[in-house]
């Protein structure tokens, strides 16, 4: 995060993921929110499966906490049986839209040709789509990482002009770092995210990539949290597991910079 004159607001994402019922996002909120009323210089956004996005919104209409979902099909409207669209999330209030997720390519078929189109109807449409990108371990091993950086956020974005900074978040998920409590170290999420940044200068225009959000993602907790935020090109985080405990995730919003 850079310092206070030029400072983009850090961008904080809840991924609830497959987890917990309508129910369970009533409390969560009730819990939360009393320890968040102060947060200001920060922007938050959650995504809870679709099935709660109605509440999440209800219960945080008076607040500035943004709705994200977890996923959308590229498509407007047809028969896509079990599919959500762009215009639907849009309609119920959503701000952000996880796009790309590790768990999606590996389970759910979400090919860079896929996340691609996804990615441009996010885009034509009101909704900010959050493209995750990340190495798996073995690619890290042999040095390939910025290859396959290079190649998922070109693929995605190939054919998209972006309006301005606020048009796209990309967030840095070494898939090796997902759901493991493996962390990658500040500094070499902070490498990768400067090679983004550089990537993209080359993409859109110069003041974009300098004023977009690249945030991080892979096992962040409250312990590695201030360290993490500490690092210049770190914008933000997504966090999985620690989303799911408000008081975990009260604590991560509530980073202070070493
Ligand atoms: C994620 O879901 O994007 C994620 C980073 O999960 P976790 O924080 O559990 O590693």
């Amino acid at each position: 995060m850079k310092g206070a004159l030029e400072m983009k607001k850090p961008l904080i994402v809840a991924n609830w993921k497959m987890n917990k019922t309508d129910i369970w996002t009533k409390k969560f909120f009730s819990d939360f929110l009393p320890l968040t009323a102060d947060v200001q210089d920060r922007e938050i956004a959650i995504a809870p499966p679709f099935t709660s996005l109605v509440t999440a919104k209800a219960l945080t209409a008076e607040t500035e906490i943004k709705l994200c979902a977890q996923n959308m099909h590229w498509e407007l409207e047809g028969a896509y049986t079990g599919e959500i669209s762009s215009k639907m999330l849009d309609d119920i209030g959503c701000t952000y839209v996880i796009l790309g997720h590790s768990e999606r390519r590996e389970h759910f078929g979400d090919t860079d040709e896929r996340v691609q189109k996804k990615v441009h109807a996010a885009l034509v449409s009101d909704l900010v789509p959050i493209l995750c990108v990340g190495e798996k371990e073995f690619e890290r091993d042999s040095n390939r990482t910025f290859l396959v950086i290079e190649k998922q956020v070109r693929k995605a974005l190939d054919g998209k002009k972006l309006a301005h900074n606020n048009s796209l978040v990309i967030a840095y998920e070494p898939v090796w770092a997902i759901g493991t409590g493996k962390t990658a170290k500040p500094g070499q999420a902070n490498e990768v995210h400067a090679f983004i940044r550089e990537l993209m200068s080359h993409i859109c225009e110069k003041s974009i990539s300098t004023g977009m959000r690249i945030i991080y993602g892979g096992s962040v907790s409250p312990d590695n949290i201030d360290a993490l935020m500490s690092m210049d090109e770190i914008d933000g985080v997504l966090v999985g597991a620690s989303s799911l405990d408000p008081g975990k995730f009260a604590r991560i919003v509530k980073f202070t910079v070493e």
